[in-house]
Order: C-alpha cells, then structure tokens, then sequence
C-alpha cells in the first residue's frame, strides 16, 4: 500500500467531519483528563487493527476497515486541538510574565 500524501484531504476532511457530528450526536461534548483520551483513543486504534484483521484473513468488509480508521483518526484530531488549545493558554500565562514558555501554533 503506497502512500496517497493526502491527495483526498478535501474529502477526508468531510469524513471526519461527519464522524464528529455523529460522536457529539452520541456523546455530546466531553470532558476528560488527556490520559483517559488516550485511552478512549486507544480503543478506537484496537478496532482498527481488528477491523484489518476481519478484512485481510476473514472476509471482512474494507469499509469497516475505513469507518474504524475514520473514528480514531477524528479523535486523534480531537486530541490535537485540545493540546494546541492549551499550548495557546500557556503563551498567553508566558506573556504575562509566569509560566511555561512554547512555539507558535
Ligand atoms: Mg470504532
């Protein structure tokens, strides 16, 4: 499988964004500690591998392999603005004279 260097970005975009309409459908807004994201994360990267599985050895369904993919993709974005959320709050502690200093984002 060779890598496609997000030709479909404009699309995969669209996907993801329709995952998170159907998470906050499900869940609504959450709030967890970063350790427990990562875990609910995990979890989804648990169904991508098993969703491999099923395809490759099993009979399995490509979309199911896509949707899993999807679904852990759209949390790892999740995960990638909360902490670039947090690294903006820290530059603003920063420039206030206290706290950590980091890049720009
Ligand atoms: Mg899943």
């Amino acid at each position: 499988m060779q890598d496609r260097c997000l030709e479909s970005i404009e699309s995969l975009v669209k996907k993801v964004l329709k995952e998170n309409d159907h998470q906050l459908y499900k869940w609504g807004v959450q709030s967890h500690t970063p350790e427990e994201w990562y875990v609910i994360t995990a979890e989804e990267f648990g169904e991508v591998a098993k969703a491999i599985q099923e395809y490759k050895y099993r009979g399995g369904k490509i979309e199911d392999v896509i949707k899993e993919l999807i679904q852990a993709s759209t949390l790892m974005l999740k995960m990638t603005e909360m902490y670039i959320y947090e690294a903006r709050e820290i530059k603003e502690v920063a420039k206030h004279g206290s706290g950590q200093k980091v890049g720009d984002y």
